[in-house]
């Protein structure tokens, strides 16, 4: 009987050694077929830091079915519409500014300099990834790194000049003479007005994955959305501590593509929660919240702060102001996910 695996395996190497060892007759590859159709050919010719690999996100494929719309993919922005994107040349050739290297930044310089653009990217970190970066840190996301690496391949092969630690301005801008300027400076975390919030002990979801902050002991998540629960998982996975998530809805995990293994590994690690729960004050010690209108105390050595994202436009209201035309692609014009920002970014570089 022919045995056919399937199921997220991406690497052309690891489906091969499948078969060669005798544990599959046959591999399926789905997603890796979505987020990058030229994939086996690719391979073939041991091309393999080309491939556009699938970073099992499921927002893109599976998160399109649960919606009822159409499959769109995170890494292939030209997933089931790629007759509206011809790979052609654009008639006149220009001078395009990016600005962010976020995901979506990176997909608008790279859909710009395939078009035959000239494409300046400038970021205002000493690296390239944006939020993408911190997302790669919980527990079965590392595979997320791949898509800033194809990025960054792609931006070289495209001869794109990065230009990092370059905080941009509307002079600077205005100098550059680009003829087209696309803006991708993304969203930054909120910081909710709660009295105590100013202690030092407050510490944002981002730097705690990114190792800038390292806490420990009695550990309470204010936010129990998408980054609250990833926080929390990959706290829990370093064994840091007792964490406790505190969610003002009711319901843990918003827009958490793996909800159900999540919500498991929650139960075997201890991970505490509170719903329904409105957080009035932090102090030296502990976390006042209320709950059916009943005040308690959580304990706290650290708090971290996932209470979502506001856009980071400060300079896009400058140009605005200046009246220096632009596109604004992302969280910058309203913070939703990666998904949207990465379409919005290709669609602005082919289009530039
Ligand atoms: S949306 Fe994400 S999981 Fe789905 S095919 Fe694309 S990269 Fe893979």
């Amino acid at each position: 009987m022919p045995i056919i695996v399937a199921n997220g395996i991406n690497e052309p190497l690891l489906a091969e050694s499948a078969v060669e060892t005798g544990v599959a007759d046959f591999i399926g590859m789905a997603r890796a077929s979505l987020a990058d159709p030229a994939l086996p050919q690719k391979a073939a010719e041991g091309r393999f830091d080309e491939i556009n690999y699938c970073i099992r996100c499921l927002q893109g494929c599976e998160g399109g079915i649960l919606k009822g719309g159409p499959i769109r993919c995170m890494v292939n922005p030209t997933l089931g519409r790629e007759s509206q994107f011809p790979q052609t040349k654009a008639a006149q050739k220009k001078k395009v500014l990016v600005i962010g290297a976020g995901p979506g930044g990176m997909e608008a310089a790279v859909a710009a300099a395939r078009r035959g653009h000239e494409v300046t990217l400038w970021e205002k970190a000493d690296h390239v990834g944006g939020e993408f970066i911190p997302a790669m840190f919980p527990p079965a996301k590392g595979e997320y790194a791949q898509m800033i690496t194809f990025l960054r391949k792609q931006l070289a092969i495209l001869n794109v000049t990065v230009v990092l630690n370059k905080q941009a301005t509307v002079d600077e801008i205005r100098t550059f003479g680009a003829d087209k300027v696309i803006i991708a400076t993304g969203g930054q975390p909120n910081r909710p007005n709660i009295p105590g919030i100013e202690t030092n002990k407050v510490i944002f979801a981002r730097d705690v994955l990114t190792g800038k902050d390292i806490p420990e002991g009695q550990i309470v998540i204010i936010g129990g959305g998408e980054v609250g629960t990833e926080t929390a998982a990959y706290l829990a996975d370093c064994a840091r501590g007792q964490v406790t998530i505190i969610e003002m809805s009711n319901h843990l995990g918003h827009g958490l593509m793996r909800e159900f293994p999540t919500m498991r590994f929650f139960r075997e690690q201890g991970v505490q929660s509170m719903l329904n729960a409105k957080v009035n004050a932090i102090s030296a010690d502990y976390v006042e919240v209320t709950i059916n209108e009943e005040k308690k105390r959580v304990t706290a050595n650290a708090v971290i702060l996932a209470a979502g994202y506001h856009p980071n436009n400060q300079l896009l209201k400058e140009l605005q102001k200046a009246k220096v035309p632009f596109v604004a692609v992302g969280d910058v014009n309203k913070c939703t996910n990666a998904l949207d920002a990465t379409q919005e970014g290709f669609e602005a570089g082919y289009n530039a």
